[in-house]
């Protein structure tokens, strides 16, 4: 490829809307162009990096028994009401109506038209299992897209889904792609962890996600692991033994009742009114789950994890409740607290979600409904009565790892892909059965899994970049090489740049020349935004015979004779 003739335009700034550095990075290097919110145009530079990891993909899955194939992305409503989801799925769901007014949506995923797709085809349990994929755009309409490739509106998905007839055959075929999911990361040169996680209000489902760990702060998830033995979990699924903690405030309070706290609105305020540790403290939050009002009551020094919360009353959506919100239910009950001084007495018909940490303690704190106070010295016995209690608590760096005690860590992820056990979810009430052995009908054990191809190649930016642009792993670069001719105008140094080319082409590197009528400094600027991992020089040395080699990933510089280099290009990057 002649630099003179690619279809790239690099830009001088970051674009001002990208936060993070794997969209400056790309957009500022000419790989992406954004056509609307969260909907970008992937640039040749772009589309060969893309096209490489699918390819990775495409072998590994391959390679792992899975079959390819490729479904609409417009789809009928009646199938997403069958599973269930047309409702709960809420408003990522881009929905539309066709010129006969059927409604149809923009595939956010795949799993309604795979199970009706199988119970077209697999009739016996002589068919399975089976293992199905494909690479394809997804749309899903996110509330707050943002990092340009890490969470677009429109991004590219692989999607395989499997089919067996028992959980051991399911297991097996889990174990299989969470291996796959290992060899695929590693050959895009992006280490993953593997990590529990949240698998939605179906209890007892398994799921993983594969996370590119991160400094940057790109990573949504906060991911919590022991390296002792290697527990790791996302913040959505993480659960720890507690540290030890005062949970009884007999020493404090002689007897229970009502005393005023004046402007305690917060736990640090009444906590140092009162002068007792948070630990001896009620705290009870209003969420909306769903639309409706939730109570979560959590031990004071710690925090509401959402999703746990979300799961333990089965809902879709989750957010705090705004003061609005508040108010307004205070007076459909019969009250007129300002947050902080709410309480679970009197909340009639509301769900209330104790967490773990309530159940011990004794002669604590709690807010009664009535602003300015707070009953002191209260025992579970005066609080309406809770029947059971659920772990819906944030873990914190230091807690004692579940499995072996010691004290986690914390650290920051990019989730690329997850593999989740979905059993019978979508092929029991979609009637997606098969016949057994005895002739009996049986739904299919159905997994999922997922791999974000631009997020992966967002993630890549994010885990290997410097302050000049990119530094592309091999194997997922666009290039491998670019030859920089210092002065197009050289006569030798244009012989020798373009002898260089032709020998690496014929080769099978995929190499750059850049010809461009530029000052060196602007190429070389932009070789390295745009992250070819070697750049080749022809400049005043070639008089001596030497052209500069350089390493993108070390910042290493060589000088080479011109066969020398292009011998040291083809075994690096062929391995030949
Ligand atoms: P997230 O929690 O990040 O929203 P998800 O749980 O919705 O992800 P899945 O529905 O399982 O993700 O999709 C599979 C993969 O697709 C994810 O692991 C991720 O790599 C990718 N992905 C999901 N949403 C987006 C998005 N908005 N933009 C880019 N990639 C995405
Ligand atoms: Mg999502």
């Amino acid at each position: 490829m002649k630099m003179s003739k690619m279809f790239v335009q690099t830009l001088r700034e970051f674009p001002s809307d990208a936060e993070v550095v794997s969209h400056k990075m790309l957009a500022r290097a000419g790989f992406i162009k954004k056509l609307t919110s969260g909907v970008y145009n992937y640039m040749p530079l772009m589309w060969r990096v893309l096209k490489k990891i699918e390819n990775i993909v495409r072998e590994e899955m391959d390679k792992a028994g899975a079959q390819e194939l490729l479904m609409p992305f417009v789809q009928p409503k009646e199938l997403w009401e069958e599973s269930g989801r047309w409702d709960a799925y809420g408003k990522e769901l881009m929905r539309l109506k066709d010129r006969h007014d059927r409604v149809m949506c923009l595939g956010p995923t795949h799993e309604e038209i795979i199970t009706a797709l199988a119970r077209d085809v697999l009739k016996s349990y002589k068919q399975m299992p089976v293992n199905l994929y494909q690479i394809q755009s997804k749309f899903r309409d996110e509330v707050r897209p943002r990092y340009g490739l890490l969470r677009g509106r429109e991004f590219i998905m692989k999607d395989a889904y499997s089919f067996d007839t028992s959980q051991e055959g399911l297991d097996k075929e889990y174990e299989n792609m969470a291996h796959a999911y290992t060899k695929i990361f590693n050959r895009c040169g992006l280490p993953t962890k593997m990590v529990q996680s949240d698998s939605g209000a179906i209890g007892g489902s398994v799921s993983h996600e594969f996370m590119v760990l991160t400094d940057t702060d790109a990573g949504e998830n906060d991911v919590f692991y022991c390296d002792e033995c290697g527990y790791a979990a996302n913040s959505n699924h993480a659960v720890s033994k507690l540290l030890p903690a005062e949970t009884d405030g007999a020493k404090y309070f002689s007897k229970t009742e009502i005393i005023d706290t004046p402007n305690t609105h917060s736990i640090e305020e009444l906590a140092e009114f009162l002068n007792i540790p948070s630990t001896l403290i009620l705290k009870t939050l209003v969420y909306i789950v769903d639309k409706n009002p939730v109570l979560a009551l959590i031990r004071a020094d710690k925090t509401v994890e959402e999703t746990k919360l979300m799961n333990a009353v089965g809902g879709n959506e989750i957010r705090i409740a705004s003061s609005a919100e508040i108010a307004e239910l205070m007076a459909e009950k019969g009250f007129d607290a300002v947050p902080g001084f709410i309480g679970p007495n009197g909340m009639t018909g509301i769900t209330i979600v104790a967490d773990e940490t309530v159940r011990d303690m004794k002669n604590f704190v709690v807010g009664v409904n009535q602003t300015d106070k707070h009953k002191v010295g209260a025992n579970l016995s005066d609080i309406p009565a809770i029947e059971n209690y659920v772990d819906i608590r944030l873990v914190e760096a230091g807690d004692f790892c579940p499995d072996c005690g010691k004290p986690l860590k914390v650290t920051q992820g990019i989730e690329v892909g997850n593999i989740f056990q979905l059993g019978t979810k979508y092929s029991a009430p979609m009637k997606a059965v098969y016949l057994d052995e005895n002739g009996k009908t049986k739904p299919y054990i159905m997994g999922c899994y997922g791999i974000g191809i631009s997020r992966t190649a967002a993630a890549a930016v994010e885990a290997h970049h410097d302050e000049h642009g990119i530094k592309w792993p091999i194997s997922i670069a666009p290039y491998h090489v670019v030859i920089v001719p210092v002065n197009i105008k050289d006569e030798l140094q244009m012989k020798v740049a373009n002898e260089m080319y032709e020998k690496l082409l014929s080769a099978g590197v995929e190499v750059v020349l850049d010809d461009r009528d530029e000052r060196a400094g602007v190429k070389f600027k932009d070789a390295d935004l745009i992250g070819f991992p070697f750049r080749v020089t022809v400049g005043k040395t070639i008089n001596e015979g030497f052209v500069e080699y350089k390493i993108r990933e070390t910042g290493e510089m060589l000088k080479l004779a011109p066969e020398e280099a292009v011998k040291d290009l083809i075994k690096e990057i062929l391995n030949k």
